[in-house]
């Protein structure tokens, strides 16, 4: 993703639908004086936020979930307003928040219940052992524009179910949407622990410097800023930060379900998706069929401004800039002897660009090795799988990958071989929308695992160990004071005797 191109002035952001040009609103810049202060606020109220249990939380955010149930139109309509997407991909963003608020409302007690381990040795015994969950107090989170409701919901929602209290700074492009979510948290009479704090970069580093724990989407470039200065303050972070997801598809594929998933994984969202298809790999034998497929399919989708009608495919980019990207790497591919079969370029009007699938590209070319985050099928045509293994390994990229065959167990064994944190077989996209899996980059995709499971909502807490008596206690230890080789020549050798092997276990 790019920086943003949206105007700020006078410390306040405008707010302008990318379908139409047209300002949709406007929102206040927070000052960092002002998010440390929000910030201040948050840690205060966030200790009984904890206290009343992830039972007492759950009550909470399933009330949010029938807020947002309530309101799900009202939601839809924000998200079209500043992202200018079609309908279906608004109520998509709706959707996705109703089920992660159900997920983990659900489920964060199981996850986050004290886990008493087996200690490691017989010696150890007399101790009953346990790990604690002890959330962060305050969460930053900052967020990109592609989903204004969706990316914010994926990581307030497991932050909150967590027990920590959250800072968000969404993006200065689509700052309403979010800003509709923390008023849905106040008309539900909720805590004080969730609060938005609107802005650029200067106010997410605010966020930075007031975070106790600082989640990330967006580019590696930001990402990297934001790793150094938590670095510099010894806090963690977790990234996510765009991928390059290769497909594959096999000559044992459906190629009907390859064309029509490669088609939606590529261009759902007009291609700004952290794990859109950005690349594919089809083998020779079935490449042309496949080909002729794809641009059929794609020139069948509806390009255009779709306002609440529900009946267009592919909406508009985000901003210039990322018309600017797209048309680049669509350029320098054509430079560079690339073919455009259908599309290829900038309608001219709002920030539409036409479903483009491009041929005879490889690896020298932008589009093929950059995050397009663009409307771009390139496609390439492979020998066999071991080649299209090695070409979608070839990427400092690993966020998601998919792979297309009829064979369920060569899918299982290709998706081993790919350097990527999700593989999807037969399907793109839907590791997403499978909560109850660990969703993260690998390599330049990221650090750590942004939602998914019980990591999901551990990543907000610090892990506590807890010895306790598991016996009654004599007045002191043998290791205690005064030091006695004799008293600590028992210990070593019941340390030997139960952690060693063969003669060296009753050695001297
Ligand atoms: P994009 O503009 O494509 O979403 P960015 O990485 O520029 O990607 O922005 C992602 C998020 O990071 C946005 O909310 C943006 O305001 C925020 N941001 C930008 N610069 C900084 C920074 N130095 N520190 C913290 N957050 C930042």
């Amino acid at each position: 993703m790019s920086d943003s191109a949206t105007p700020i002035v006078d410390a306040e952001l405008i707010v302008r639908n990318p379908a139409s040009g047209e300002t949709v609103g406007t929102v206040a810049v927070a000052t960092p004086a002002q998010v440390a202060a929000a910030a201040a606020a948050l840690r205060k109220a966030q200790p009984r936020w904890q206290s009343i249990t992830p039972a007492g939380r759950k009550q909470w955010l399933l009330k949010l979930q029938d807020w947002v149930l309530d309101h799900a139109a009202e939601l839809a309509d924000s998200i079209q307003d500043e992202s200018g997407k079609p309908r279906v991909e608004a109520e998509v963003e709706v959707a996705f928040t109703v089920d992660i608020l159900g997920y983990y409302a659900r489920n964060a007690a199981e996850f986050l219940a004290d886990t008493d381990v087996r200690p490691h040795t017989p010696l150890m015994r007399v101790k009953k052992l346990t790990t604690a969950y002890v959330p962060y107090p305050v969460v930053g989170i900052i967020t990109p524009w592609n989903f204004p409701l969706a990316m914010v919901t994926a990581d307030v929602v497991p932050a909150l179910a967590a027990g920590a209290a959250v800072l968000l700074k969404p993006s200065e492009v689509t700052p309403l949407t979010p800003l509709l979510l923390a008023r849905g948290w106040a008309e539900i009479g909720a805590p004080p622990v969730f609060t938005i704090v609107s802005g650029a970069g200067d106010t997410g580093a605010a966020v930075v410097d007031n975070s106790d724990f600082v989640q990330f989407t967006g580019s590696g470039g930001t990402g990297r800023r934001i790793a150094v200065a938590c670095a510099e303050r010894t806090r963690p972070y977790s990234l996510e930060m765009g991928g390059k997801d290769p497909a594959i598809v096999l000559a044992d594929a459906d190629l009907e379900r390859a064309v029509n998933g490669i088609t939606f994984g590529a261009l759902t969202n007009a291609g700004q998706l952290c794990v859109s298809v950005e690349r594919v790999y089809v083998e020779a034998p079935v490449y042309d069929e496949f080909v002729n497929k794809l641009v059929a399919h794609v020139e069948s989708l509806r390009l255009g401004r779709d306002d609440r009608a529900g009946t267009i495919d592919v909406g508009p980019l985000a901003n210039d800039a990322q018309v600017a990207i797209v048309t680049r790497h669509v350029e320098e591919a054509i430079a560079k002897g690339a073919r455009v079969l259908t599309g290829g370029k900038a309608t001219g009007e709002g920030n539409f660009f036409e479903p483009t699938v491009l041929v005879d590209v490889d690896h020298s070319m932008s589009c093929i090795t950059e995050e397009t985050f663009g409307p771009t099928i390139p496609v390439i045509k492979v020998a066999d799988e071991n080649e299209a293994v090695r070409l979608a390994n070839d990427s400092e990229y690993g966020l998601s990958a998919s792979v297309w065959t009829g064979d369920k167990s060569r899918g299982q064994a290709i998706a081993r071989r790919l350097a990527v944190g999700a593989v999807n077989i037969n399907d793109a996209t839907i590791n997403l929308f499978n909560f109850a899996l660990p969703h993260g980059g690998w390599g330049q995709s990221g650090t750590g695992y942004r939602f998914g499971g019980a990591d999901g909502v551990r990543k907000y807490c610090r892990k506590q160990a807890i010895t306790a008596p598991a016996l009654p206690t004599q007045k002191k230890e043998l290791v205690w004071y005064p030091y006695s080789l004799k008293s600590f020549g028992f210990m070593r050798n019941a340390m030997r005797a139960t952690g060693a092997r063969g003669r060296r276990r009753f050695g001297k």
